[in-house]
């Protein structure tokens, strides 16, 4: 089936407690376009402007992404500077420069309108509705959002929501969309504006799905070094959504692998900086860390006789 992604393509400036980068190559869409394209070939459109680097767009090309869709323009690319916490999780965005994406009117060549499966990445909603607009009929419609979109465009958020099959999206933020400190509780406001299922990242503690009655866990992969998130929540869903690219239908158990497909790419992306890891990752690799996930989350049934009989 194919992946369309709208998002980002970005020059990041990363701030860890322990080490500062600028110019790091980012964005929303080149991770998860990097994270798919082990499992599926990925259709892009973004907007960069003539000062991003040529290198990682061979990269992509390299991964068999198809760049029909990337514009380039006159102007400076999107530019988006962060701090992370002591504890690698938490983080503050200090700085966020549209630049090109100000004046993004996505156009889908020919080719992709025919999509099956469409992620719109973290940017704009109006921009992400604009290319959803454009596709016929997809079979999944996939999302993602931040803070910065939940606090400054909240009404057209709503109205992108109310389109999408599946909302990919960190636990702050959808603590933050649903007005709910509870999480399941927090789910079920969520769902019902639109999104009919609902993946909740949460760090370093994995990433929960909610589909029809039913929750499901994926853990993150116990990492010894953690050199920088930043992009695991769109490798995640790179992962995620380049598995289902490659199954004939979208249920509860190809949800669930794909969990865990996605789970393996972010791992990937946090053990190096940027992009650094994940463009490395060979297929190998990532199917001995499938197979580490299952290992993890597997358990016997515990038996009738190891409840104590005192009632
Ligand atoms: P993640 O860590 O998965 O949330 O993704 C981080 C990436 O998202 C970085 O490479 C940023 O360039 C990009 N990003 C951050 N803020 C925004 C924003 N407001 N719109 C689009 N992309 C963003």
């Amino acid at each position: 089936m194919s992946l369309v992604v709208v998002g980002s393509m970005a020059l990041d400036s990363i701030e860890t407690p322990f080490e500062q980068r600028d110019d790091v190559w980012g964005g929303s869409a080149t991770y998860f376009s990097a994270a798919a394209s082990h499992f599926t070939e990925v259709q892009l459109v973004a907007v960069v402007g003539n000062d991003f680097p040529e290198e990682v767009v061979s990269f992509l090309e390299g991964r068999g992404v198809d760049l029909a869709g990337l514009t380039r323009t006159d102007g400076p690319t999107f530019r988006w500077k962060g701090r992370y916490a002591y504890n690698m999780e938490d983080r503050e965005t200090l700085d966020t420069q549209l630049g090109v994406f100000e004046h993004f009117d996505p156009e889908l060549p020919d080719g992709y309108r025919d999509a099956e499966l469409v992620f719109l990445a973290n940017i704009d909603p109006d921009l992400q509705r604009k290319v959803l607009g454009q596709v016929k009929k997809p079979r999944l419609v996939a999302c993602d959002t931040m803070n910065f979109w939940i606090e400054g465009k909240l009404e057209a958020l709503k109205k992108t929501l109310a389109s999408v099959d599946l909302l990919i999206i960190n636990d702050g933020e959808a603590r933050q969309l649903a007005g709910e400190h509870n999480i399941v509780r927090a789910a079920k406001a969520i769902r019902e504006m639109g999104p009919e299922r609902l993946i909740v990242k949460r760090g370093e503690y994995g990433a929960m799905l909610f589909d029809g009655d039913h929750v499901f866990v994926a853990p993150a992969f116990p990492l010894f070094d953690v050199i920088d998130p930043t992009g695991a929540g769109d490798s995640f869903a790179g992962g995620l959504m380049g598995y289902l690219a490659g199954v004939d239908e979208v249920n509860q158990t190809t949800l669930r692998q794909a969990m865990i497909a996605g789970s393996a790419l972010a791992s990937f992306t946090c053990e190096g900086f940027g992009l650094d890891r994940l463009r490395k990752v060979e297929n190998g690799q990532i199917k001995e860390r499938i197979a580490a996930f299952r290992a993890l989350t597997h358990f016997e049934e515990l038996g009738d006789a190891a409840l104590s009989t005192v009632a």
